[in-house]
């Protein structure tokens, strides 16, 4: 077991996850030289959220439009917290969800990208945008088919408040190794071709606690972790 494991509190945790991160970037052939780690704080306190800032981690992640809203409105003063909304996103939370996060991670419709262009051009800011893939094809998941992500990309490119940076997918199975593979290898040849259209695109955002180091093997830029940073969601 070459992870390391410390006790139980924010701090710790920030920094086993860091040290898994590195130790799947130096054991993968062709992974991003840095891997950045986003902690999802869904369903937990600000303080939480104030104490993992406080030991430097800076990209946090919620799933809940009013969830978001309330956490950046009790986080103004801390600057440089960079909020990404990754959940489902209905049209009439695109207000509230453009107003309190700097990053969507979860756009699959043009209507919903439309949207929160004009609420952002109003608040003059540009909202940094990823692409959600269905990469499983699977009828339950939000999300766009990899054949799709050409359009969507067009027509946000047109939209002058909204910055493309890349993808995002939520695997549906983590038992099959080979299928993970193949899936995350998919979105990782999507990116690079994204990335050369567009050159503001530098982000994949893939793997969670479970697939974290299949993912960094493929090519992950960003990994979600909510559990292992902040303990079990009641
Ligand atoms: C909740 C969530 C995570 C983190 O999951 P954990 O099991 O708590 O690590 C990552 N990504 C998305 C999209 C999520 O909704």
């Amino acid at each position: 077991m070459s992870k390391k494991e410390h006790t139980n509190t924010i701090a710790n945790r920030l920094t086993t996850a860091h040290d898994n991160i590195q130790f799947a970037i130096q054991k993968a052939e062709k992974s991003a030289t840095k891997v950045k780690l986003m902690a999802v704080s869904k369903t937990k306190p600000i303080e939480q959220v104030r104490e993992a800032y406080e030991y430097g981690q800076r990209i946090f992640g919620e799933n809940y439009a009013q969830e978001l809203h309330q956490k950046y409105l009790q986080s103004r003063d801390l600057t440089d917290i960079e909020w990404h909304f990754i959940g489902p996103i209905q049209s009439n939370k695109t207000k509230i969800i453009a107003e309190s996060a700097d990053w969507v991670d979860s756009v699959d419709r043009e209507k919903v990208a439309i949207r929160l262009n004009s609420h952002a051009e109003a608040l003059g800011k540009t909202l940094n945008i990823l692409l959600q893939v269905n990469i499983s094809e699977s009828t339950s998941k939000s999300g766009i088919l990899l054949s799709e992500v050409n359009q969507l990309a067009d027509s946000i490119n047109t939209l002058e408040h909204l910055s493309l940076r890349g993808l995002m997918a939520i695997p549906d199975v983590y038992d099959d190794k080979q299928k993970l593979i193949q899936e995350f290898n998919a979105m990782h040849t999507c990116f690079l071709e994204l990335q050369h259209q567009y050159p503001s695109v530098d982000t994949l955002s893939l793997g969670m606690s479970q697939d974290m180091d299949i993912a960094i093997s493929c090519g992950s830029t960003m990994v979600r972790i909510g559990t292992a940073i902040f303990g079990n969601r009641n």
